[in-house]
């Protein structure tokens, strides 16, 4: 039986029900992408400025999505409208290197600590594929280490650890091994014990945009037991580059990778993909080799990402933007930490950068970073009912987030205030339909 909170999505999104029918006899599910799927049906968009988004039913919602994390200028940003406006009236693509992917590259590399060397695609998926290929023809090894949980993008080697694994050959499956982390034993063993270990892959801040942490300190040990065995480190930063710190999860914790894996932000809310790292291994890349990567990608570094992109990072570096958006993530995380005692919930909200993240039915101390959830506490905060009512209970009250939010340096103080307050009714609600 429908909740409430169901009944009243349903109602209030009319105009998405109808576009719904529509949509799901065109793509699978009715979406194009797996997160926008949504029961009973998505919702459908129709505009968006700063931290605003409208949907077709013209309800004003306060995004923390934010183009999948792209956007921590916000929507429609006027650095990057403009640059992007200007470039596109001087022809969008012209089969030929520009000074603006220098220029790109240049902000990429002052930015980012490991950037010695860049390479553009048009994806993270393309990104984290790249660096994998990268590390295996520097080391001429063959295996990957993943973690438990760990994303990377949707390609055959990063999916085939998972559930999702349909369509994968064994082939690919093998040279893929998963292991747990924030155990280095575990990892010094297996590297020791098996030398067809080209890299090892991971979110620097913990699976799903840092959902599950890891421990900073088993950054630092992977660092360690990496340059000892001669594996390739690896950081997917497609969502922690240039949000977690302007410089990353790398800058933050002063921890260097090899390689890593940048998109979303560095595109501006345009497509772009970048692996970047140490000059050696980068120039697996170049022509004349026997052992090398061929490249190509009609999209690669196109002008109108790389105006995107430069205008985005040029911000970044000349206005408090990452400040303004750590700022406001604490002041979200510390209004929703006593929004659960005053409500007598259990939870606990954190706040990384400007990631913040709320988990209903677990109780832990965020303000040690060395913490990490123990199994149960991850099977709890993993609960599939309980988010799923809290994104419609929240949406219904004119806001895109949570259990996680993803900030920009533009939500202000009355953003954080009118979400606190329907995250107040959203989880009333949820307890007075007992799913809390
Ligand atoms: N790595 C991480 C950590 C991601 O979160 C994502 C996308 N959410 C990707 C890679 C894939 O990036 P894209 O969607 O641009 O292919």
């Amino acid at each position: 039986m429908a909740t409430k909170i169901e009944e009243t999505y349903i109602k209030n999104h009319q105009n998405s029900a109808k576009k719904y029918q529509i949509s799901k006899n065109i793509f699978p599910n009715g979406v194009t992408h797996d997160a926008r799927n949504l029961e009973p049906f998505p919702f459908f968009m129709s505009h968006a400025e700063g931290t605003r988004k409208w949907d077709v039913d013209d309800n004003e919602i306060i995004d923390y999505w934010g183009g999948h994390g792209a956007l921590i200028l916000g929507h429609a940003h006027k650095a990057v409208t403009d640059a992007v406006s200007y470039q596109i009236k001087r022809g969008t693509h012209y089969a030929a290197s520009t000074d603006l992917e220098i220029e790109w590259a240049q902000l990429i590399q002052t930015l980012i600590p490991s950037a010695e060397k860049v390479r553009f695609q048009s994806s993270g998926t393309e990104a984290t594929m790249m660096a994998l290929r990268m590390a295996r023809v520097f080391t001429g090894k063959n295996k990957i280490v993943f973690f438990k949980n760990h994303f990377h993008g949707w390609h055959d080697y990063v999916q085939s650890v998972g559930s999702n694994d349909a369509g994968i050959p064994n082939e690919i499956k093998n040279t893929i091994i998963l292991a747990n982390p924030n155990n280095i034993n575990e990892i010094d063993n297996l590297l020791t014990h098996n030398n067809d270990i080209a890299a090892i892959m991971l979110e620097p801040t913990g699976a799903h945009m840092g959902w599950i942490p890891i421990r900073p300190s088993f950054l630092f040990e992977l660092r360690e037991i990496t340059k000892k065995h001669g594996v390739v480190l690896i950081f997917d930063e497609v969502v922690t580059g240039f949000r977690t710190s302007i410089g990353g999860a790398q800058k933050l914790y002063g921890v260097i990778p090899d390689l890593c894996s940048l998109a979303k932000i560095v595109g501006g809310g345009l497509p772009a993909g970048v692996v970047a790292g140490k000059k050696d291994i980068i120039n697996t890349l170049e022509i004349g080799q026997l052992q090398r990567i061929a490249h190509y990608g009609t999209f690669n570094a196109n002008p109108l990402s790389a105006a995107g992109g430069v205008a985005t990072l040029n911000t970044l570096s000349t206005q408090p933007i990452n400040k303004s958006a750590n700022a406001a993530a604490k002041k979200l995380q510390t209004g929703l930490n006593d929004l659960l005692s005053k409500l007598e919930i259990t939870g606990t909200s954190t706040a990384l950068g400007a990631t913040v993240m709320l988990y209903l039915g677990i109780h832990f101390d965020y303000n040690n970073p060395e913490t990490i959830l123990t199994p149960e506490q991850e099977d709890i905060s993993n609960n599939l009912l309980t988010s799923h009512q809290l994104k419609l209970a929240m949406f219904n009250n004119g806001v895109d987030g949570g259990p996680r939010f993803l900030l920009s340096g533009v939500h202000s103080n009355q953003d954080i205030e009118e979400t606190l307050s329907a995250t107040e009714k959203s989880l009333m609600q949820m307890q007075s339909e007992k799913i809390i």
